[in-house]
This record gives C-alpha cells, sequence and structure tokens, in this order.
C-alpha cells in the first residue's frame, strides 16, 4: 500500500494499492493485445478524444491543482499554472501531430519510393513527481495520438494527480486496455521493465535513468531519459538589475528549486557582483513561504521529506568550505518539510552545492572576472539541460551560448519551456527529447516502402 502523505503538514491523506508482479504482467498483456486496434484507429478519432481531454481538465482546473497541491506541497496558484499549461501543450501536440504522421513519397520513377510511420506499439511512462501534468503529457499526448498502448506509472508522490489523468483520459474515450496506470514506487517501476516494452519514456534522476537503461538494455527498447541538471545563468555586466535579479531569483526558487531546469548556479560578473546580490538577498528575503494551499503562498514545502536532509549536508559541506548564508541555511521550526530559502556565496566548484543537483531553495552565487571565465564555469558540469545569459548584448550573447553545452540556451530568461521546442539534454542530463515535432518523432517508426508494378 502506498500512504499519500501531505508534504505541508506531514498528514496521511490516503493509502492506494499498488500493482503487483501479477497486474502489471496481466496490463502489459491487454495493452499489447488492445495496440492492433489502437494503431488502426483514424487520427481524426484520437484527435477528437484527445479535445475531449482537453475540455475536461479545462473544466476541472481548480480541483486538479488543489490534488496536485495536496500531495506535492507545490503552491496553489503555481499548480493552477500546470494544469492550464497543460492545455497549450494539447493545443501544440493537435496540431503538429498530422504533418509528422504524413507519408513522404521520396521518388515516383519505376519503383515509387516511400516512407511512412508507424507507432513503436506498447511504451512504458515512468514519471517523476515535480510537474507531473507536464512531464506526464510530453509523453502520453504524442504516444497516445500516433497510436501507441501505454503502461503510465506516475511517481509515488504524485500518484493521485497521476490516477485523476488516467481517469479524465478513459471519460474522454481512450480504451482502458490503451492507457493503463500502474501504482507504486521504484520497485514497481523496476517490474515494470521486465517486460519487453517497444520504447521506455522515463523522467527522473540520472541515477534512476541508469539503472533503467541497464535494466531495460535485453529488450532493446527505443530508451528516452529526461534527466536532471545543474543549470548555471551567468549576469554579464551591462545588465538591467532589477529585471536581471527578478528573473534569476524566480528561476533558481519557482516551484520551491524543485525544477529540472531550476537555475541551479549564478555567475556574476565580477564589476557588478556585490550590487546583484544585495539586491537578489532582498528579493528572496520577500518570497512568502508558507502553507501551499494559500494564493499568497510562493515557497511551500520540499515534496520528499529525505530531502530536507540532502540539503541540510549540502550546506553543511560548502560552509565547511568557505562558504557564507547570507539568508536562510536550514531547516524550518514548523511541520512538514519546509526549509529556508538559501542564498550561499563565496563558493566554488570544490563544494557539492555547486556540482550535484541541489532540487531546492537553495542557490550559490559566484563571481567571475570575464565571459570566458563564466564560459568554462558554466561547462564544469556532469549535466547540460539548459543555460542562461543575461546581457543586454545579443552578440555577446550568441557567443557565449554557442560555447555552453546544454540542451536548451536563454538570452535574458530562463527557466522556460515552449512545446513547439525540442527538451532535450546533454551528458548526464539525458538521451532522446520531448516536445517539438522531434518530441512527436520518439513515438515513431518508419517504414520504407518499395513499390513497383509488375511488368
Ligand atoms: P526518481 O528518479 O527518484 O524517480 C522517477 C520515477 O522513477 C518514479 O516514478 C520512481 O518510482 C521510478 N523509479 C525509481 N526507481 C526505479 C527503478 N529502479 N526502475 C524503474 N523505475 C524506478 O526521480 P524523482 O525524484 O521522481 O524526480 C526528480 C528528478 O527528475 C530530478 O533529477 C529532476 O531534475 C528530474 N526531472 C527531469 C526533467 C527533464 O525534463 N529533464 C523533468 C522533471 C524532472
Amino acid at each position: 500500500m502506498l500512504r499519500i502523505v501531505n508534504p505541508a503538514t506531514g498528514t496521511l491523506i490516503q493509502g492506494v494499492p499498488c500493482d503487483s508482479a501479477d497486474s502489471i504482467r496481466e496490463k502489459f498483456k491487454k495493452a499489447a493485445d488492445a495496440h492492433p486496434g489502437w494503431a488502426k484507429v483514424r487520427l481524426e478519432e484520437r484527435l477528437g478524444i484527445i479535445a475531449e481531454f482537453r475540455r475536461l481538465i479545462a473544466g476541472e482546473t481548480d480541483r486538479l491543482a488543489a490534488i496536485l497541491t495536496s500531495e506535492v506541497g507545490k503552491p496553489i496558484r503555481q499548480s493552477r499554472n500546470e494544469v492550464i499549461g497543460t492545455l497549450i501543450r494539447i493545443d501544440y501536440f493537435v496540431e503538429a501531430v498530422g504533418e509528422v504522421l504524413q507519408e513522404e513519397v521520396v521518388s515516383s520513377g519505376k519503383v515509387e519510393e516511400r516512407i511512412s510511420m508507424e507507432p513503436l506499439g506498447v511504451v512504458a511512462n515512468i514519471s517523476a513527481w515535480n510537474y507531473p501534468f507536464f512531464i506526464g503529457s510530453n509523453v502520453f499526448l504524442p504516444a497516445l495520438l500516433t497510436g501507441n498502448c501505454i503502461l503510465y506509472k506516475p511517481s509515488e508522490y504524485a500518484t493521485l494527480t497521476g490516477l485523476e489523468i488516467a481517469a479524465l483520459l478513459h471519460r474522454a474515450g481512450i480504451p482502458n486496455d490503451v492507457f493503463l496506470p500502474i501504482c507504486g514506487g521504484g520497485e514497481v517501476g523496476s517490474e515494470l521493465l521486465k517486460h519487453p516494452f517497444q520504447g521506455i519514456f522515463f523522467t527522473g534522476s540520472y541515477a534512476t535513468g541508469l539503472a533503467i537503461a541497464k535494466a531495460s538494455a535485453a529488450h532493446l527498447p527505443r530508451l528516452q531519459l529526461e534527466l536532471g541538471g545543474k543549470d548555471p545563468v551567468y549576469v554579464c555586466d551591462d545588465v538591467s538589475l532589477p529585471a536581471a535579479v527578478r528573473e534569476v531569483a524566480d528561476g533558481a526558487f519557482y516551484n520551491t528549486g524543485q525544477s529540472c531546469c531550476s537555475v541551479e548556479r549564478v555567475y556574476v560578473h565580477q564589476r557588478i557582483f556585490d550590487s546583484f546580490v544585495e539586491e537578489f538577498v532582498k528579493e528572496v528575503r520577500g518570497f512568502v513561504v508558507g502553507d501551499p494551499s494559500e494564493e499568497k503562498t510562493y515557497i511551500g514545502p520540499l515534496t520528499r521529506p529525505a530531502h530536507v536532509v540532502f540539503l541540510e549536508e549540502q550546506v553543511a559541506d560548502a560552509v565547511s568550505k568557505g562558504a557564507k548564508a547570507l539568508c536562510g541555511g536550514k531547516r524550518m521550526a514548523r511541520p512538514g518539510n519546509y526549509f529556508e530559502p538559501t542564498v550561499l556565496v563565496d563558493v566554488d566548484h570544490t563544494m557539492r552545492v555547486m556540482r550535484e543537483e541541489t532540487f531546492g531553495p537553495v542557490i550559490g552565487i559566484q563571481s567571475v572576472t570575464d565571459d570566458n571565465e563564466a564560459t568554462e564555469r558554466m561547462n564544469d558540469t556532469v549535466y547540460g539541460l539548459t543555460a542562461g545569459v543575461y546581457t543586454r548584448n545579443a552578440e555577446r550573447a550568441k557567443e557565449i551560448l554557442r560555447n555552453v553545452r546544454a540542451g536548451s540556451v536563454y538570452w535574458n530568461c530562463c527557466d522556460r519551456v515552449n512545446p513547439r521546442l525540442p527538451w532535450s539534454g546533454r551528458g548526464h542530463s539525458g538521451v532522446g527529447c520531448t516536445l517539438s515535432k522531434y518530441g512527436i518523432l520518439q513515438f515513431l517508426q518508419t517504414k520504407a516502402w518499395h513499390l513497383r508494378t509488375a511488368d
């Protein structure tokens, strides 16, 4: 039994039965049996079902946001943003999928040559808890629209939201055997991997991604891993300070710092370092920390209780090596998994806080002498999800961003995702991509046709 606990209070919300090896085997078989039929359903019909799914979500935004806040502790306004943002993703996939599925005639000579697209088959969608609507729908929407069946395992920390998503898809008309939720934690996830999925689409940590790559290797599935980040922002010496401070602080602390593309390291040109830090700390002190169900709350609890200890250790490591906490630095004396918004200076790359994914309301700010040093520091990581530069100078920004190793790069913005652009990582941030037409193609395989009329 999964215990669903409210991270803001530590109280039990409800228990949910976990899937077993037998129920997973049965669900895999159901999906495999359903696949040939689902693959033949016309695109117009699938589009109609997803349009109905959109209508259902739009009509239940507040209820869905409240469930999300209760189980992951996301501040309610941010939960609502996520649910509403999902509508925009639906719109994109609905608009783009037809073109990706178009057959292509590459030669019409004596032998007509064509390329068509086929779904992969039965795929696993193993998801994280920090944006369950976004990262789930990045996978199940294009997977369903292109004719795949899905076993969908939401995170054990976002199970109620996952079950709501499944119920809404079924109400909208997705057959029960085409989309099947699986409940449980890591052990249930690893049980899933015993089955010969044609695709495994995972969002989560590098450590789990690596375990999944190893465990699933024998079946040779299409493997997509959307993993963590240690995303840097460099603030040049020519910026408008108030805008840069406001946006970088939001990029670091939105969703209580628990976004894969949260700003995790800030480098500031030495000429403006002191004034940037002073304004940044003022901004962070102004954040409202509290009950995530209240509209005014900007920072809520951490979702996972164990992560409080992880942050304490990261901060202690930094301080023992010479870092200074200008605000925050410790857990809060209240029920729930609260950690004070923390700004560290005098940091360097010997410290865990500048190397390991933090995934919480803690940020290190480091001074750099010039653009070359900033670029070197930004690239000094095993990750490569996003990187940003703040400057008034477009050429300066482009030169830096060309040399930065990351799947998404930002000029005068950060912590931003748009469904029209591919979302991918370098190094330990993963393989494959979601979103954009490239993210739809991940759920398809090509078929080559050589067609010669008999003589
Ligand atoms: P996690 O790796 O702990 O868990 C992710 C999922 O994997 C969960 O559903 C979990 O139950 C399952 N799982 C755990 N062990 C497994 C195993 N051995 N086999 C199969 N499944 C297993 O990650 P998390 O704590 O849920 O999420 C946080 C991480 O996700 C962060 O590193 C964050 O950066 C990353 N993330 C990345 C993106 C992206 O787009 N790149 C988006 C969101 C989150």
